[in-house]
């Protein structure tokens, strides 16, 4: 069923220790951009000037650019003031609050795609050959005359138990915590 995520109850705080948010940053930012936001959270609020600084060792346009993977994945944010001098300066923050909502709108989404899958699968008869070459529905397999389009051995009828119990186990995991 792919990779699943595990679900945080209602008081849920999002933090960089949960793995949940580490897996989320990694596929969003990179093992740099983890990197970057441990050091934000560390150091908040903390000025671009400063990040840059700790970072002399790269190239600015690099760790600027870095920064703002991590704001369009609504992990950090800024606030941009003006100095005395007339100077644009940046403030960063870490907030992963917005990071928490990504994820529970995905446990939504994953919630809406398994009861969908779950009905259609109480639904419908499947068919395959022994060797489980190809699943198909009844229509699909009648069309090909119960043939196993692989290895053309006939195709019989399958017990998808084993699928609807691991939908419904998914499903009442994922319900508590998804109000619609
Ligand atoms: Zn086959």
């Amino acid at each position: 069923m792919g990779t699943t995520v595990a679900i945080r109850g209602p008081d849920w705080k999002p933090t960089l220790e949960d793995p949940e948010i580490q897996r989320y940053l990694f596929e969003e930012v990179g093992e740099e951009g983890m990197e970057l936001a441990r050091y934000l959270q560390e150091n908040e609020p903390i000025s671009g000037v400063d990040v840059l600084e700790h970072y002399s060792e790269r190239k600015p346009s690099e760790v600027r650019k870095v920064l703002y993977r991590l704001m369009e994945a609504h992990a950090a944010e800024y606030e941009k003031d003006t100095d005395k001098a007339g100077w644009e300066t940046f403030t960063w923050r870490m907030d992963l609050d917005e990071v928490g909502l990504i994820l529970r709108r995905r446990w939504a989404d994953e919630l809406t795609h398994l009861q969908k899958q779950l009905k259609f699968e109480e639904d419908h008869e499947y068919y395959a050959c022994d060797s489980l070459h190809r699943r198909m529905v009844f229509e699909d397999a009648m069309d090909i005359g119960f043939h196993c389009p692989v290895c053309q051995e006939p195709m019989q009828p399958l017990d998808n138990q084993q699928v609807l119990e691991s939908l419904r186990e998914r499903i009442s995991e994922l319900e508590p915590y998804v109000t619609a």
